[in-house]
């Protein structure tokens, strides 16, 4: 199978590439722009298999798409370009509108003008899987409430707004073109190679540095977490067993709230940084309450039950072995985000000195 990927670059996309080449004998186009949250150097360990190649592209730009297609032949597009975060997207939506929205539009459509010139077998093989959010949800009320694939759209912020936006395209397109669609939901990931400006790598290498660890308002939202290559596993479970059409819910069991989820990685480096600064509590003296996001939701969890039944995923990690690999793997790979922290990371490939 060849896999048109887009948004390989990133936390996710990186991961997703990272197991098909490792545990599979599928191809893989890497379709990304490399905006500032995509780095090549993610995929260090892969980017020499023969089975792997690099388009550098603008989902916005679709004569571009069109050559991609007509060059590569794929499969199946796995689609994860996208603007991701949350407090960018409050202080600058249009990017998040241009990206998530007329990028996912532009994609759909060079992907429907493809798979309508394909021969039959591969026309009925071909799939369009869309990797989305439990945040177009919004938030829930009751303290046992889930999320589940029938849960009305709410969503809460910009970003979420845009993926909800996407999702509804993606739906359409299922509907009235009858492209060969798939969409899966999925709760918060965290795992190696997490640009520090979210909340779990941010948190490790402010401490490491003995700065301020920012926790928004009194630190009790709570998210479900998912190890990324949990997540990597079941995108490749859906788009090789899902049936069309569907959409499905990806989650780990693991409600933390976030308080809780900075107070475990403060004992997880006190475990594991040789030669720690003086201090009991070091790590969370550091712990700095700082003003709300507008609009935070307050909660969100997800009910998986139908992946889990139905495609037969359930995730590997606990939150506590994920977090530990997570810390380790942080301590054990500087020289990767210290080329992030620094900018080396775009600014070699951008050729600026
Ligand atoms: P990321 O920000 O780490 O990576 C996004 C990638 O998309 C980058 O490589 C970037 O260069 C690329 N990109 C951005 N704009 C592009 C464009 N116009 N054309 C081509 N490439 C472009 O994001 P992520 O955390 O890996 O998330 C991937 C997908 O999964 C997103 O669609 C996101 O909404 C979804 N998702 C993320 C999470 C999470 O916790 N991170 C959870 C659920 C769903």
């Amino acid at each position: 199978m060849k896999i048109l990927i887009t948004g390989g670059a990133g936390f996710i996309g990186s991961a997703v590439i990272r197991h098909v080449i490792e545990n599979t004998q599928d191809r893989i186009v890497n379709l990304d722009k490399l905006t500032y949250a995509g780095n090549l150097e993610s995929l260090a360990d892969v980017s020499d298999s023969a089975r792997y190649s690099f388009e550098q592209v603008d989902i916005c730009n679709r004569s571009e798409l069109d050559r991609v297609f007509n060059k590569h032949n794929p499969d199946v597009v796995m689609h994860l370009a996208a603007e991701s975060h949350v407090d960018r997207s409050i202080d600058g939506p249009a990017i998040f509108i241009e990206t998530n929205i007329v990028g996912t539009y532009t994609l759909l459509e060079a992907s429907r003008s493809y798979w309508s010139s394909l021969a039959a077998e591969k026309k009925a093989a071909f799939r369009f899987h869309h990797i989305s959010t439990d945040e177009v949800y919004g938030d829930l009320e009751g303290p046992e409430d889930l999320f589940t694939e029938e849960t009305p759209y709410a969503p809460s912020s910009p970003y979420s707004a845009s993926k909800a936006s996407s999702d509804h395209l993606v739906r359409a397109w299922f509907r009235s073109y009858g492209l060969p669609v798939l969409i899966t939901n999925c709760s918060n990931n965290y795992g190696p190679y997490h640009f520090p400006e979210k909340l779990i790598p941010l948190m490790i290498l402010n401490a490491l540095e003995g700065k301020p660890l920012p926790v928004y308002g009194n630190g009790t939202q709570i998210r479900d977490w998912l190890y990324v290559e949990d997540h990597a596993r079941a995108l490749y479970t859906v788009i090789t067993k899902g049936y069309v059409g569907e959409t499905y819910n990806i989650g780990g069991h693991n409600e933390k709230q976030n308080i809780d989820v900075v107070h475990t990685l403060c004992e997880l480096l006190e475990e594991y940084v040789p030669n720690k600064p003086e201090g009991i509590n070091f790590y969370k003296d550091l712990i700095t309450f700082v003003a709300d996001r507008p609009g935070h939701d307050v909660r969100y969890a997800i009910d998986a039950i139908k992946i889990e039944k139905e495609l037969n995923w359930v995730p590997k990690e606990t939150f506590d072995t994920g977090m530990r690999k997570t810390v380790q793997w942080y301590l054990s790979n500087e020289s990767w985000w210290n080329r992030v922290l620094n900018g080396s990371y775009s600014r070699e490939r951008l050729g600026i000195e």
